[in-house]
C-alpha cells in the first residue's frame, strides 16, 4: 500500500470534515481528496441516465467507467465540471444508496488508493481510516451533535434545517448500518467533537494531532 503520508478524516455529514480537511491540506501543502465527491459523481451520472439504483451490474460498470478528477476544490465527471450539481440533495441521497454497493466501493477504493499513493494527502470520507488506508499514519474521526450538523449543512445549502436534519439522519443510518465499509471509528483514530469548535479551532486541533503522530508532520515522502 501507499508509503505517502495519509491523513484520514472520517465522520458523518456536517461534522466539518470538508472544511477541516481542505484547510489542513492547504496548510501542509498536501493534496486534498474528497472521497464522498467520487460517490456523488457516480450517483449523479446514474440519475442522469435514469438508471435503476438497484441495478448492481450497471452501477459497477458506471463506477468503473466514470472518469472523475478532483482538481483543487472542483469535481469533474467525464470532462464536465459538476462541482455544484453533486451537492443537490437528490444526489446526496442517491450517493449513499450507491455507496452501499460493494462493487461500487471496490471500484472507487482502487482509485482512492491510487491517488493516495501518488503523494502526501488529506483524504476525507466514511471509511478512509478503516478500509481504504487502514495503515494511515494519522486518523481522525470527526463528529458533532446532530442539531449542529444539520444547522451547518442547512446554511451551506440555504435549505430549511428540519428538511436537512431528516435527510442527514436517513443518510447517516444507511452509512452506519450498511454491511460493506460502514461509517465507524477506527480503533486507532482520534475522536474529535467539533460541535463547539470554530473551523479555525478544529483545524488547529487536527494539526496538533498531525504533529503528535508524525514528527512535526514533516516525515512524509
Ligand atoms: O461526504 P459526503 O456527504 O459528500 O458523501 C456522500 C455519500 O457518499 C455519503 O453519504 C456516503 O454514503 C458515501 N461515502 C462513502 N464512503 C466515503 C465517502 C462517502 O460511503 N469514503
Amino acid at each position: 500500500m501507499s508509503k505517502s503520508l495519509i491523513i484520514a478524516i472520517d465522520g458523518p455529514g456536517g461534522s466539518g470534515k470538508s472544511t477541516v480537511a481542505r484547510s489542513v491540506a492547504r496548510r501542509l501543502g498536501f493534496t486534498y481528496i474528497d472521497s464522498g465527491a467520487m460517490y456523488r459523481a457516480v450517483a449523479l451520472w446514474a440519475l442522469r441516465l435514469g438508471m435503476d439504483l438497484d441495478d448492481l451490474h450497471r452501477l459497477e460498470q458506471l463506477a468503473r467507467e466514470a472518469h472523475i478528477e478532483l482538481p483543487g476544490d472542483r469535481v469533474v465527471l467525464n470532462g464536465e465540471d459538476v462541482t455544484a450539481q453533486i451537492r443537490d440533495p437528490q444526489v446526496s441521497e442517491a450517493a449513499s444508496r450507491v455507496a452501499a454497493q460493494p462493487a461500487v466501493r471496490r471500484a472507487l477504493r482502487e482509485e482512492q488508493r491510487r491517488i493516495g499513493a501518488a503523494g502526501p494527502s488529506v483524504m476525507e470520507g466514511r471509511d478512509i481510516g478503516t478500509v481504504v488506508f487502514p495503515d494511515a499514519q494519522v486518523k481522525i474521526f470527526l463528529d458533532a451533535q446532530p442539531e449542529q450538523r444539520a444547522r451547518r449543512r442547512a446554511s451551506e445549502l440555504g435549505a430549511p434545517v428540519d428538511d436537512v436534519a431528516r435527510d442527514l439522519e436517513t443518510r447517516d443510518q444507511r452509512d452506519r448500518n450498511r454491511a460493506e465499509a460502514p461509517l465507524t471509528q477506527a480503533p486507532d483514530a482520534e475522536y474529535l467533537d467539533t460541535t463547539h469548535l470554530t473551523p479555525a479551532q478544529a483545524e488547529e486541533a487536527v494539526l496538533k494531532l498531525v504533529r503528535e503522530r508524525t514528527s512535526n508532520g514533516k516525515d512524509h515522502k
